[in-house]
């Protein structure tokens, strides 16, 4: 009974694979290799996407523009250096919903966190407070926490974090419009996820945006979970700034370059606090090294240093992946896959397994977040059998198990694989 059930959604798999318009994707992306040289089952498309084929060739590119022409390759060669980023920007900014003026791709992404709290994050009277999620990625935290020392002020009294605490869980929208209501006048910034990275819930940004701005304070969001994974509108949710990086769904490797958004409406401010570097100067007098700071257009204004071409190189092929494949037709098939895994978690592992990425496919990407009914060390255990068994999906304290099938290059046929790998190893 059970196993006609499992043969039929194996055949519904490799169905839906073939009807797949994207299918071929697959092929752009070098598939990660279990020690006897099979593809692994790989759904860790969150944490580190796999390397898309072409980058090998475009990094390659510029390390013989650098040998062949050296300094010249600022100007010469076919990217010249100096407008590299240009090239990103307009893709970029189709990916996230924004004004090409509004993106800079700069830095990581902590770091570009810390430079928009410098800006945006002003603590003045009784308005000192941020406000987060209650399960903020650590970095996002430690760096609110030291934004808040420097301005003198108190962490235990000026960082909130909102959610019921202890369990993972969900967070309604309404208990941060509820929270504002009531002690909006003592918060300066709101800062918070696009897509929650342990449960893997998409927020609704304009509306966390609204409720930010219509309680006097600014609104900052982190993309990282985001990006890549559900469509965004930047710019129409209001947001006065976001960062992302693009290691993630976007698969430009390891420390890959990040993005940064800051929105229209502070463009321009007289002199807004802010680092600066000779990068965030206006490129027509860049160069001619006086001593004044004439601020860049836009979001550029905030760039300090010169940026890393190396690490830009691959983002280039991933943009172009996208931009082929299309945002529309990518979220169409994630709803389609993820809703095919998570039937499949249900129906064959539900005794063991809980889901805890809400249901609704507008309050999720393609994350789903399991938990093993019996507790951490049988979902420990269970996230080390998978990996034994050639399959990646990844761990996250206290007791989570992340999979991400992700529509640029995996197949429903994997999920399928998964599914019944899981079950072979809990004796279901
Ligand atoms: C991945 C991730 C980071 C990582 O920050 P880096 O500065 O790129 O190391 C930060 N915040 C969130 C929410 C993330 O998911």
């Amino acid at each position: 009974m059970t196993s006609n059930r499992l043969e039929k959604a194996r055949r519904q798999a490799l169905q839906l694979d073939r009807l797949d318009p994207l299918g071929e994707f697959r092929e752009k992306f070098w598939i990660s290799q279990t020690p006897t040289g099979n593809d692994q089952l790989y759904f860790c498309g969150n944490s580190l996407g796999l390397q898309p084929k072409g980058v090998q060739e475009l990094i390659q590119e510029e390390l013989e523009n650098w040998r062949e022409r050296a300094v010249e390759g600022h100007f010469k060669g076919q990217h010249p250096w100096m407008f590299y980023p240009d090239n990103l920007r307009e893709p970029m900014a189709e990916l996230v919903g924004a004004k090409p003026t509004e993106v800079v791709l700069m830095n990581s992404l902590t770091v570009n966190l810390h430079l928009m709290m410098v800006s945006f994050y002003r603590p003045r009277g009784q308005r000192q407070r941020i406000v987060l999620e209650h399960q903020p990625f650590p970095s996002d935290r430690y760096a609110v926490e030291s934004q808040i020392r420097l301005h003198g002020l108190d962490p235990a009294e000026c960082l909130v974090e909102l959610g019921s605490g202890g369990d993972p869980q969900t967070v309604d929208e309404s208990v941060l419009e509820e929270y504002l209501a009531r002690h909006g006048e003592q918060v300066a910034l709101v800062l918070w996820p696009g897509v929650q990275y342990a449960t893997g819930q998409v927020f609704d940004l304009g509306r966390i945006t609204a409720a930010a701005h219509l309680a006097g304070a600014l609104c900052g969001l982190d993309l990282a979970h985001a990006v890549g994974n559900v469509p965004l509108s930047l710019h129409d949710s209001g947001a006065d700034f976001a960062a992302w990086c693009s290691y993630k769904y976007l698969n430009s490797g390891p420390g890959a370059v990040a993005g940064c958004f800051v929105h229209e409406r502070h463009h321009q401010q007289t002199a807004p606090v802010r680092l600066q570097g000779w990068w965030g100067n206006a490129p027509e007098s860049r160069f001619l090294m006086g001593p004044d700071f004439v601020a860049a257009t836009g979001a550029d204004a905030w760039q300090i240093s010169c940026p890393s071409v190396l690490s830009m190189a691959p983002v280039r092929v991933s943009l172009s992946l996208f931009q082929q494949a299309g945002m529309t037709a990518l979220r169409k098939k994630s709803i389609a896959m993820t809703g095919f895994l998570e039937q499949l978690v249900q129906d064959e592992l539900g005794t063991s397994v809980e889901i805890i990425t809400p249901a609704e496919p507008e309050r999720r990407g393609c994350q789903l977040s399991l938990r093993m009914r019996a507790g951490r060390a049988a979902g420990r255990q269970l996230f080390e059998q998978l990996e034994a068994a050639g399959t990646i999906p990844d761990w996250r304290e206290p007791d989570i198990i992340r999979i991400a099938p992700v529509p640029l290059y995996n197949h429903f046929e994997e999920c399928w694989r998964f599914v019944n790998q899981v079950k072979a190893i809990l004796g279901d």
